[in-house]
């Protein structure tokens, strides 16, 4: 009895999840830039007040009252600041003077984005590699190109292709990888409720495509192969 409800709130999770993006793009209005990060502040406060009064919260209360400014000022500059073009890592890279013709592996990158479909965290790791076709970058900047698209809110399938694309684009060539394994809090602490549950996507570009490449580069992050 258990077990079907828990089936049957796992197929209405998956409905309700419908996690599957067709496009690499972030869906983004038009005017999506047209007002200012103080203007949207501005608004999303009021918003928040009016979404918190609405749920019967007393704003009044000196714990509450900065609640929608906090929140406002914190989807802005913080967890979606990755929205704005203007947040991209500038993309400096240097020549391979090393002649290093091996896999470069930066691995378990600290990953939190937001689901789109809740707003709720998505937390885990992301593991990137590229073999370089001449061009070097530094390699905290994997790290802050995990970052800056990890902050907006995303769907992790999307997450994993925009990483992947970037860093194809920054080191001219296709032969880029990533992983990421991440808990999604929409599933860990609503819905089916599933605390150990996480979420593995991989994109792999060019020679990462090869399975002994795939299989090197699967095999620094002890990871099992199933994917
Ligand atoms: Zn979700």
């Amino acid at each position: 009895m258990k077990f079907d409800r828990l089936l049957k709130e796992t197929l209405e999770n998956i409905h309700d999840d419908d996690h599957v993006s067709g496009n690499i793009n972030t869906p983004l209005r038009d005017d999506a830039f047209k007002l200012s990060d103080k203007e949207k502040i501005a608004l999303i406060e009021h918003d928040m007040v009016r979404i918190l009064e609405t749920l019967g919260m007393d704003l009044t209360d000196d714990s509450l009252k900065g609640t929608p400014k906090r929140v406002a000022k914190m989807f802005v500059n913080e967890l979606f600041a990755g929205l704005h073009p203007n947040n991209k890592p500038s993309a400096s890279t240097f020549e391979n003077k090393y002649k290093y013709g091996e896999m470069l592996v930066e691995k378990n990158i600290t990953l939190y984005s937001t689901c789109e479909h809740h707003l709720l965290p998505i937390v885990g790791k992301a593991h990137v590699a590229y073999i370089s076709n001449g061009t070097v970058v530094g390699l905290s900047k994997m790290n802050r190109i995990v970052d800056y698209f990890a902050k907006r809110p995303q769907v992790q399938e999307r997450l994993t292709l925009q990483v992947v694309n970037a860093l194809q684009e920054v080191l001219n060539t296709e032969d880029v990888a990533c992983v990421i394994d991440a808990k999604h809090l929409c599933v860990n602490a609503r819905g089916i409720r599933d605390i150990d549950s996480s979420t593995v996507t991989a994109e792999f570009g060019g020679a990462f495509k090869k399975a002994e490449v795939k299989k090197e580069f699967i095999g620094y992050l002890n990871l099992d192969t199933s994917f």
